[in-house]
């Protein structure tokens, strides 16, 4: 994605919505000196005031997520150091790996519901966060459904079922702590109970209504801050009774129906039945913003382009007109009590992971047995003379005993 151009056209627009300007400010005042308020964040480089909050959205769009827009995934960082994810939809941890943030302290997801949208990008979070450096298991929040079968709990069961091929080969070297995941699964009928309590950080969980019973919306409250983060839902009564006066609401925002039907490929009365039934239009969104009043809103869950962003922006101000940000990947708030910041984060296509304070464990040897057969082993061809100098060289540069390692021995 090419985060300057996005930001330029996002720019143009959001000049309309608040008053978060993407101008800088303050004069650059020697021809040898910086900008001193950059428009933009440059992950990494900010540390978080101690209350202050940090978002990023790392994923807004739709289902067939595209390379300009993953689906649904919200970061947050506190400035007490935690982390939370909110959904993982499909192509987030590509925006997520350009944060360059260590994986060990991204260990903490909430799903709002298991449409694929909001956690398809799981298995590269807990298998590349596992080879890249977590210590500790992954830990996952979300809701019951209305069976057994349809909650959080059997999902990540099934997760591990579906992903055993990886994790067995894998344990043959990658400790297996990591590799685990730790579920929590809350009733999703729970209104604003607490599910997380830690550090001064409470969540709890609110009812939405969806495509079926099992989808929520999530409260944090830290410091006297209130974000919501809703899940994929049809206007309801608890977002209006829960979100009242938060300093932040994210909310879906769906497609218009037409535009479902002309980019979409929606058949007319499934893209009407999709924008009003399951999910929430611009206007219905306005209404909501419009009473319960936040500081700022932000829409997302559409693909958010020239073709499409004006209407559902028309929509949206047709009821409200208080802050609002039309959320596109690497959009970026700083919420503190005096202001809330909306940037674009410039990032690099081609991060690499950065290591956290705990260096990465080791597994046990033999805690799984060698996973190849005889008879594929006895395939390997003989490299060593072609590879031999530069493995000795990195044996003694790492000063690894050669015993260790012997080609074809497991
Ligand atoms: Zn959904
Ligand atoms: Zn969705």
């Amino acid at each position: 994605m090419n985060s300057l151009i996005r930001l330029t056209t996002t720019a143009l627009l959001c000049g309309l919505m608040s008053s978060l300007a993407y101008a800088g400010s303050g004069a650059v005042k020697d021809p040898a000196g910086v900008a001193p308020n950059r428009y933009a964040y440059y992950p990494g480089t900010e540390a978080l005031k101690r209350d202050e909050i940090r978002v990023i959205a790392c994923g807004t769009g739709m289902p067939a997520a595209r390379r300009g827009e993953a689906a649904t995934c919200w970061l947050v960082e506190l400035g007490n150091g935690d982390k939370f994810f909110f959904d993982l939809g499909t192509g987030s941890m590509a925006n997520v790996a350009a944060l360059m943030i260590p994986y060990d302290y991204l260990d903490k997801v909430f799903l709002t519901h298991l449409h694929t949208d909001h956690w398809g990008d799981l298995n590269a979070l807990w298998a590349g966060g596992w080879t890249a450096g977590r210590t500790q298991a992954l830990k996952v929040w979300g809701p019951s459904g209305a069976t057994p079968e349809m909650g959080t709990k059997a999902a990540i069961d099934g997760f591990m079922k579906t992903y055993r091929w990886d994790y067995v080969t894998r344990l043959q070297k990658l400790s297996a702590i990591p590799g685990k995941i730790e579920v929590t699964e809350f009733d999703y009928r729970g209104e604003n109970k607490i599910v997380y309590d830690r550090r001064g950080v409470k969540i709890r969980s609110f009812p939405a209504i969806h495509s079926g019973d099992g989808s929520i919306s999530y409260v944090l409250e830290w410091k006297g801050y209130k974000l919501v983060f809703g899940g994929d839902t049809l206007p309801n009564k608890w977002v209006i009774k829960y979100a009242k006066d938060a300093d932040f609401v994210v909310h879906e925002c769906f497609h218009l129906p037409e535009q479902m039907v002309e980019w979409y490929n929606q058949a007319p009365p499934v893209a009407l039945y999709v924008a009003t039934q399951i999910h929430t239009s611009p206007q219905a969104f306005g209404k909501i913003m419009s009473t319960i009043k936040p500081r700022h809103a932000v829409a997302y869950h559409f693909f958010n382009e020239e073709s499409t962003r004006y209407a559902i922006y028309r929509g949206v101000r047709e009821i409200y007109n208080g802050p609002l940000s039309m959320a596109t990947d690497m959009m970026v708030w700083n919420i503190t009590k005096k202001g809330i910041r909306e940037r674009m984060a410039v990032s690099p296509d081609d991060a690499w992971a950065v290591a956290g304070a705990k260096p990465p464990p080791m597994g046990k040897p033999g805690q799984v047995p060698g996973q190849l057969s005889k008879e594929m082993k006895a395939g390997t061809l003989d490299v060593s003379e072609a590879e031999g100098r530069m493995v000795q060289e990195y044996m003694k540069k790492y000063k690894l005993d050669p015993k260790m390692f012997k080609k074809g021995k497991k």
